[in-house]
Parts: C-alpha cells; sequence; structure tokens
C-alpha cells in the first residue's frame, strides 16, 4: 500500500492514476470491520481503492472528544495492507488547512437539527474536510455509512448542490452480534458500558414509543440528546460516561 501524508505529493501521485477508476473511503481511522466493509465494496466496484484517514479538528465541537479520539495509526495501516487497499492518504492538519478554516462550507437546514443542534459547528466542518478530499482524490465513486446518517444526507446533498462529479454510495451498518453498531468511540468503553450499550440498538427497533424509549435509556442510565423518527428511520444520540453514541436503523 502506497502512503501518503503530503498534500503535494498526493497532487502528484493522483496525477498517475488516470484512466482508472477510483473508489474512496474517508475516514478518522481506529479501523474496525464497518471502515473495511466499505473498504470491500470499493474494491469490488473500482480499479484503485483509495482510504483516507484524518482526525479533522474543525469538526469536534468538544474539544475533550478530539483529545481522547483513538488514534491507532499502525494498526489502521496493517489492516488496510491485508485488504488490499491501494492507497491511504492521511494528511496533517497543518497541510489541510493551510488558509486557517477561513473557507468553510455551510448547509443552513438540514445541518441544524438533531447532530447540529446538539454539536453545533460540527456539519460546517464535516462538509468542508470531505468537500477539500473529494476535490483531491477526485474518486469516481466515495463509500460513507448509514451508521452517520445525517452525514450521508448532507454529503449527498453537498454533492449535487456544488455539481461534484463524484458518486456517494450508502453503505449499510456493521453490528456486533448484539446489534451495537461498531464505532471507534466503543473502543472507549469499558466492559459494563459495552453490555449497557447494546440495548440502545434493541430500544431503537423496538415497538416502543419514543418517549418510552428515552424513559427506557434513561433507566440504563444513558443520558438522551435525541430519540426521533425521520426519514423512514429512528435516530438517537446518547451519551454514557463520557463517550457519545450514535445510532438509526429503518423504522416505518
Ligand atoms: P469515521 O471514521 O467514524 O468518520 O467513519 C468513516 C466512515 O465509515 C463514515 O462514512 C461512517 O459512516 C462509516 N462507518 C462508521 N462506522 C460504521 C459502521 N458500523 N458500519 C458501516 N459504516 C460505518
Amino acid at each position: 500500500m502506497n502512503i501518503v501524508t503530503e498534500v503535494n505529493d498526493w497532487i502528484s501521485m493522483r496525477k498517475k492514476m488516470a484512466n482508472q477508476t477510483i473508489g474512496f473511503i474517508p475516514t478518522m481511522g481506529n479501523l474496525h470491520a464497518g471502515h473495511m466493509s466499505l473498504c470491500e465494496r470499493s474494491k469490488y466496484e473500482n480499479d484503485v481503492t483509495i482510504v483516507s484517514i484524518f482526525v479533522n479538528p474543525t469538526q469536534f465541537n468538544n474539544q475533550h472528544d478530539l483529545m481522547h479520539y483513538p488514534r491507532t495509526l499502525e494498526n489502521d495501516i496493517e489492516q488496510l495492507t491485508k485488504a488490499k487497499v491501494d492507497y491511504l492518504f492521511a494528511p496533517h492538519a497543518e497541510s489541510m488547512y493551510q488558509d486557517h478554516y477561513e473557507i468553510q462550507v455551510m448547509e443552513t437546514e438540514l445541518s441544524k437539527v438533531l447532530e447540529g443542534e446538539h454539536r453545533p459547528g460540527h456539519f460546517n466542518g464535516m462538509l468542508t474536510i470531505v468537500l477539500k478530499l473529494l476535490n483531491l482524490v477526485r474518486a469516481n465513486k466515495a463509500y460513507f455509512g448509514e451508521k452517520d446518517y445525517q452525514q450521508l444526507l448532507l454529503v449527498k446533498k453537498m454533492v449535487a448542490s456544488l455539481f461534484l462529479s463524484t458518486e456517494i454510495i450508502a453503505c449499510e451498518t456493521i453490528r456486533n452480534e448484539n446489534g451495537l453498531a461498531l464505532s471507534s468511540r466503543n473502543s472507549r468503553l469499558d466492559k459494563e458500558q459495552l453490555d449497557t450499550a447494546e440495548h440502545f440498538s434493541a430500544l431503537l427497533r423496538s415497538h416502543l414509543n419514543d418517549e418510552n424509549v428515552i424513559a427506557e435509556l434513561i433507566k440504563l442510565g444513558f443520558k438522551v440528546d435525541y430519540i426521533v423518527q425521520k426519514w423512514q428511520r429512528r435516530l438517537g444520540a446518547v451519551v454514557l460516561g463520557d463517550v457519545r453514541l450514535i445510532d438509526n436503523v429503518n423504522y416505518n
């Protein structure tokens, strides 16, 4: 696997990939089977698969969360190599934000609710970095998880609105055997919290109404940011200890 950490090196490398179809998976690292399922799909559908790892500081509204975000580059490289990913682009923050974040992408409707309401500025940071990455990679297809459903909708909206040429592919959420959505933040939960966290997706799927789901979650020790039905899904965000978890399930 080729590993590139400088934006200028990346631009030179990218020029050599003409005439090949390119699949791209943007991530923040600490890779797990959820990320790897996106890589597998890209490997299947494209000539070249490119993964980026960048813990994007501008999308963290909480400095504690940014500081404690798990960084496991060596292990990530091992998994990507094993999966035969072709390129890893892992740039430094300074090179991605040479403008000191003075240019930003802002969406004014969808980005204001749910995650946007609870994490002010999060989606501006996310859309800005995704636009930079899509422009640098110029992939045919980019793969995003339904796990971050609102993010997926916003990326699709940005791509349509700005006439970007990358197709956005939605990939289903990968879960552990007890239904817990795989997430890099799960690694910050202890054994007992992990057991408790498994109730989250089960309650989202249950036939209890939203108020009763919230009541059950609170009884289990969660702090609840929201449980909402929207886009034919039931979406939720909860906090356990100091770890914030989001999930959503098909729900009609
Ligand atoms: P992250 O590293 O958390 O920013 O995630 C990178 C990409 O992987 C995003 O498109 C996520 O939606 C996706 N992803 C994260 N967790 C999962 C999962 N459990 N199943 C499928 N996709 C996921």
